[in-house]
């Protein structure tokens, strides 16, 4: 960078150390960038329902005497709320997951259990849109993990397979070894995701689709939140996806030992 330059100019510094350290400013200089820009994306992110709320409440004095427009207010009033609240409700996530906090102890999970209680959490949203919400896959598998953090994980990949899929679709949710990692994939047959976009979806507040996705009410944090829980694992998420045909989501989280109930089923030689 600039430092590089400049001392560069000069007498020749010493070779290794100097290096080192210019390399160390150059990691400050990108963490403090990096926060700035959360900062402000965070900014913007509540100004829009707080702006949205500030308006209800103006229109409601205005409304007072027309109970029908009222009631439409305080409902749009209550989204917006929800909108907030939720946002919130993830950034404490994020934080959390992403240091700072020591991360609770590794316990062995049950993935039907994970799945499960993602499914429970998604039902409501998918029975909304006429969805069904198929399990699979092998079951009694074990990975070694923070029970509710994998369940949030879920949750978020199964919430995103129902709001970018069009009404009466399937979504499948499947678990399997496979060389010591439990895979969880999340498929829909919604509206996929441009390839140019796949690798940057897993940034906070990043949306192929601003304003659809503000329509859905997403907040942008999902899939940041899926990454860090996967990578606090030991494991990863990778994305399938084709415009107009559908997504997999497939999270890999290390099995526990003897997490992999039947040999036969879980050994795979490709
Ligand atoms: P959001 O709250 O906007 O859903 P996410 O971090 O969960 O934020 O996802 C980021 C973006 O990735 C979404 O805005 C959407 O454009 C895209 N996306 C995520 N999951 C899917 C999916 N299953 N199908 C199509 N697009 C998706």
């Amino acid at each position: 960078g600039v430092h590089g330059v400049r001392l560069d100019s000069g007498a020749a510094p010493p070779p290794g150390p100097v290096a080192l350290v210019l390399q160390d400013v150059t990691e400050v200089r990108r963490g403090e960038a990096v926060r700035r820009d959360f900062v402000a994306n965070v900014g913007h992110e509540l100004k829009t329902p707080v702006g949205a709320l500030a308006l209800l409440a103006e229109a409601l004095e205005d409304a007072a005497d027309d109970p029908e427009t009222v009631r439409r207010f305080a409902t749009r009033a209550g989204r917006e709320t929800e909108r907030l609240g939720r946002l919130v409700r993830e950034l404490i996530d994020l934080s959390r997951l992403q240091g700072g906090e020591p991360l609770p102890e590794l316990e062995p999970v049950q993935v039907d259990t994970v799945i499960a209680e993602a499914v429970d959490r998604t039902r409501t949203a998918a029975s909304a849109k006429q969805m069904v919400i198929a399990t699979g896959g092998e079951h009694g598998l074990v990975v070694r993990g923070v029970e509710a953090q994998l369940a949030t994980a879920v949750t978020n990949l199964l919430a995103n397979a129902v709001a970018y899929s069009p009404e009466e679709t399937k979504i499948a949710v499947a678990a399997r070894a496979r060389s010591g990692f439990a895979e969880i994939a999340v498929t829909d047959s919604g509206i996929g995701i441009p390839r140019a976009d796949r690798s940057r979806i897993f940034e906070r507040f990043y949306r192929v689709d601003q304003s659809r996705a503000s329509r859905t009410g997403g907040t942008g944090l999902g899939l940041a939140i899926v990454k860090h829980v996967a990578s606090n694992h030991g494991g990863s998420v990778t994305v399938w996806s084709e415009e107009g045909v559908g997504s997999t989501f497939t999270l890999r989280i290390p099995l526990a030992a003897g997490g992999v109930p039947d040999p036969d089923t879980a050994i795979e030689i490709e």
